[in-house]
């Protein structure tokens, strides 16, 4: 349905996880375009920091059209009664650390697989005509070309990886058997403003502005995707008309390498990047991501807009800012 977001038309639609990098962002999108926006999360201090999630609430707390419910997505379909009639759901809560995944891959399928199926359970019971899923380049696994939605996508490397596959197929079946369009966006790796500290964007920044050397992974690169664009991708999921279940992803097609990256942000912030022993590989970490960008292109309409120079100094200008009030800077 060019119908459930046709700009100019106030629709419900809930937003999980919308207190996060991600959903913070999502959601101050969501407001401006006009819609009325129901966060559900459940605040938890994760890879975005407990603080950095009540200030994104309080900052929408007296927006007329912005409503939260503090709450497990597991528990989702418990919440149908009190949510009323949604339009649309943007599903983005999760447990997002590859790394943390693999000390912990029981309370990631829970979330991220359980806490799909519930989300999806609730979207049926409460009439929703959409859902969008956030869904990952972790599904890919270790490879060494450009990622392609109609990969197999049998071999993630890591616990979290398989945790968002899985939630795809759950997806799948759903849509299969209840008629409700879904759309699955592969992110791959976001950053931007309100990015997070674990992330290879965030770590380095604040090394290299406290001068201390920076250990990238040996032979490493990633797509690197701004929030942005990130955000463009979910607005133009929930315009895009079709009935069944779709995989898009959301990247660039760039794929730039961590000593580059490094190199770059030493620019960005005026501070030349000192380069340190590159770090083995660790567990759950792949060494390559780059997406196939055409079918997001020219099905969704998407064409990321902001270049990786740009997006550092957008990224960094949030960044100082945050780590001066921490008063973590030198
Ligand atoms: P984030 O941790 O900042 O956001 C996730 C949000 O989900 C948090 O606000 C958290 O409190 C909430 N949440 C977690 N468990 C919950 C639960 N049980 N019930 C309710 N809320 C819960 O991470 P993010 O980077 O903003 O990621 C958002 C989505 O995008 C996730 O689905 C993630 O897997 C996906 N993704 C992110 C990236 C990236 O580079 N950041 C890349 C690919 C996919």
């Amino acid at each position: 349905m060019r119908a459930v977001m046709r700009y100019g038309a106030t629709v419900r639609i809930l937003l999980t996880g919308g207190a996060g990098f991600i959903g913070g962002v999502t959601f101050a999108a969501l407001l401006e375009a006009g819609h009325e926006v129901i966060v559900l999360d459940d605040l938890v201090d994760g890879p975005t920091p407990r603080p950095q999630k009540v200030a994104t609430m309080h900052r929408h707390a007296d927006h007329a059209r912005a409503s939260f419910i503090v709450g497990d997505v597991r528990d989702a379909v418990a919440m149908a009664s009190r949510l009323g009639q949604l339009d649309a759901v943007v599903h983005l809560a999760a447990l997002a650390s590859v790394s943390a995944s693999v000390r912990a891959a029981a309370a990631y399928a829970s979330v991220n697989v359980a806490g799909t199926a519930s989300v999806l359970e609730l979207a049926a019971l409460a009439g929703a005509r959409r859902v969008v899923l956030a869904s990952s380049s972790s599904v890919y696994g270790e490879r060494a070309s450009v990622c392609h939605e109609t990969d197999p996508c049998v071999r993630p490397a890591s616990p979290y990886g398989a945790t968002k596959r899985a939630a795809e197929l759950v997806a799948a079946t759903w849509n299969a058997t209840h008629e409700i369009p879904v759309t699955a966006l592969r992110f791959f790796t976001v950053y931007g403003t309100g990015q997070r500290p674990d992330m290879v964007v965030g770590t380095f920044m604040r090394q290299i502005a406290k001068g201390l050397p920076v250990h990238p992974r040996a032979a490493t690169a990633r797509d690197f995707v701004h929030v942005d664009d990130v955000v463009r991708s979910v607005t133009l999921a929930l315009e895009h008309d079709h009935k069944g279940f779709e995989i898009f992803n959301v990247g660039t097609g760039i794929a730039t390498p961590l000593d580059q990256l490094a190199r770059l942000i030493g620019i960005v912030i005026d501070r030349p990047a000192i380069l340190g022993e590159p770090l083995p590989p660790w567990p759950g970490d792949v060494s390559f991501t780059a997406a196939d960008t055409t079918r997001a292109r020219d099905v969704l309409g998407l064409t990321p807009m902001v270049d990786l120079d740009a997006g550092l100094r957008a990224a960094w200008q949030w960044q100082a800012r945050t780590l001066a009030d921490r008063h973590d800077l030198i």
